[in-house]
C-alpha cells in the first residue's frame, strides 16, 4: 500500500490498490501548477482513501483537481463521470515503485527541459 501527503502534511491519503501506468502531463495547467509536468498515478475511486482537507479546483468542466488549501500542493486529478482517480506520484512517501509509462500533452510543454526517457509522447 502507498501513502502519500502534502508539503506540509495537513493532507494525508493511502492508495489501497495497484496504481495503473504512471504519466507525466505536460498540459499547461499542469505546467503552472507544478512548475514542470505532473506525474501521477490512477486507481479507482474507492482505492483512494484521502484524510484532511482538500480543496477541489475546476478549471475546466473537464475535471476537478485536489490541492492542499494550505501549501498547495497538487495531489489529486479526477476526471468529470470517470470511475478513477490520480494521485500525485511526487507526493508519495518512500518509493512508488512505479515509472512514467507515457508523456501526455507534449505539445504544451515548457521549452526548458527536454524529455529524454525514451517512453512514449502523446502531443
Ligand atoms: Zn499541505
Ligand atoms: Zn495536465
Amino acid at each position: 500500500m502507498l501513502e502519500g501527503s502534502c508539503a506540509c502534511g495537513k493532507v494525508h491519503f493511502k492508495v489501497t490498490g495497484q496504481p495503473r501506468g504512471a504519466t507525466a502531463c505536460h498540459c499547461s495547467q499542469c505546467r503552472k501548477m507544478a512548475g514542470i509536468a505532473w506525474a501521477s498515478a490512477d486507481v479507482p475511486e474507492d482505492q483512494l482513501r484521502i484524510e484532511g482537507p482538500v480543496h477541489w479546483l475546476s478549471l475546466t468542466d473537464a475535471a476537478r483537481r485536489g490541492i492542499c488549501p494550505d501549501c498547495g500542493a497538487f495531489l489529486f486529478w479526477h476526471g468529470t463521470n470517470d470511475p478513477h482517480i490520480s494521485f500525485a506520484l511526487g507526493a508519495i512517501d518512500g518509493p512508488t515503485g512505479v515509472k512514467i509509462a507515457q508523456h501526455i500533452f507534449v505539445a504544451d510543454k515548457g521549452d526548458y527541459y527536454d524529455i529524454a526517457d525514451g517512453v512514449v509522447q502523446k502531443p
